[in-house]
């Protein structure tokens, strides 16, 4: 498997309303047109299908063929006995078995666009043969369990050229090592359709705001949140924390109620005496909820977890406002069921050096009771994001690498 860091493909597609060309980073779902000046949401559920056009080496008019290939990117967390494990993973591997073709996309590929599969493609498409859930499998390996969050899951078909028994590459023309005999696709492109809705309010019908790669919208004329979930705008509580004025940045947070099957968690006793919080446990901590925070955007894995530790044992009380604050919002590019993913790391990272915690935790299911999205407004100072009553900071650049993940 080929090990990549932080590039985005570039994807190239029409405006649904009038047609022009636009070009969207993987890691987008808002099209946003500057020839009508319409922004429209992509909805590709259950993952985006794309094809990379044959170059123009083409040798002698061959017919094409393509090879799918899955790509996944995200943040890895191993639950193993020793801590929470994490990294980033970039990877492309090969989606059909038993057939001797380049193992992963590579490199060269970096430098093409992708298009979204659609209708009457010609060419010939190799059908799948192993699942994203064997890929996802393959990926995470024998061993500690694993949980992936924030992640790109793609189908990718490569072009091929095939003359009788020689495979030449698609991108470059290059004559392959490799007997192309076994190459039987005779299948037309996968049926594939894209979906679109207009990114206005549901409730008042004014434009929605919101970068690009946000899966939250905000509406300012009625003061609302909404998340694109399953080709649908779906209304969020949204509160804030902290007043914003003279704040650079909003970040947005996952707040949770958590239910667990066999941890004892429910309360802010129970994080006091599990994060071994220098407290003494007071009669009304016993009835008082805890909530459990996570970026809702993507960051380093270590980062991600430092962060949803210190915003976690805060315990903040955010309110609701009558307003929308004018400070800029961060993106929330992590949907909340991969926040509800991270509370097991989370907890595993509050509960350090406590063996029979993590051994409880590694099988713990746990379900989501409660949520809003929070914003804890940031204040720059150099090269970093300050919160200053939560006394932490942000690098900016891992903020900007985020961004690519
Ligand atoms: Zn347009
Ligand atoms: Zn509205």
């Amino acid at each position: 498997m080929a090990v990549v860091s932080g590039y985005n493909f570039q994807i190239d597609l029409l405006c649904p309303q009038c047609g022009a060309p636009a070009v969207l980073e993987e890691t987008q779902t808002i099209i946003k047109c500057d020839f009508c000046r319409t922004r429209n949401i992509l909805h590709s559920h259950p993952y985006p299908c794309f094809y990379m056009a044959p170059g123009l080496k083409n040798p002698a008019g061959l017919s094409v063929v393509y090879v799918p290939y899955w790509r996944f990117k995200g943040l890895e967390f191993s639950l193993g006995e020793k801590s929470p494990g994490f990294r980033v993973m970039d990877r492309s591997h090969l989606a059909v078995d038993k057939i001797r073709l380049p193992l992963s996309i590579g490199l060269r590929s970096q430098t093409q666009t992708l298009k979204f599969i659609r209708e009457n493609l010609v060419g010939k498409f190799l059908p799948p043969t192993i699942s994203r859930k064997e890929m996802l499998q393959q990926i995470a390996g024998t061993g500690e369990k694993k949980i992936y969050i924030g992640e790109i899951f793609s189908l990718i078909f490569m072009p091929f050229f095939q003359d009788a028994d020689i495979l030449y590459d698609g991108l470059s023309g290059k004559k392959l090592a490799i007997t192309a005999s076994t190459l039987m696709a005779d299948t037309p492109a996968p049926v594939y359709r894209l979906e679109y809705t207009p990114s206005l309010c549901p409730n008042c019908g004014w434009d929605l705001r919101g970068d690009a790669d946000s899966l939250v919208l905000q509406c300012n004329h009625c003061n609302t949140f909404w998340v694109i979930h399953h080709k649908k705008l779906i209304k969020v509580k949204g509160m804030f924390f902290d007043s914003c004025p003279g704040a650079d940045l909003c970040l947005p947070f996952w707040r949770m109620q958590i239910g667990f099957k066999t941890l004892e968690c429910g309360t802010y006793a129970h994080l006091i005496k599990l994060a071994n919080i220098p407290e003494s446990i007071q009669e009304e901590h016993k009835h008082q909820a805890v909530y459990f925070y996570v970026p809702a955007f993507k960051i380093n894995p270590k980062l991600f977890l430092r962060i949803a530790r210190q915003t976690t044992l805060a315990q903040i009380e955010p309110t609701r406002t009558d307003k929308m604050p004018t400070t800029q919002f961060y993106p929330a590019t992590l949907p909340l069921e991969e926040g509800l993913q991270a509370v097991v790391p989370l907890l595993m990272d509050l509960c350090a050096n406590k063996k029979e915690i993590w051994i409880l935790l590694a099988k713990e299911k746990v379900t989501l009771n409660a949520f809003t999205l929070v914003y804890l407004p940031f204040q720059t100072s150099g090269s970093e994001y300050v919160q200053d009553t939560l006394c932490f900071s942000l690098p900016k650049n891992s903020l900007k690498f985020g961004r690519r993940l």
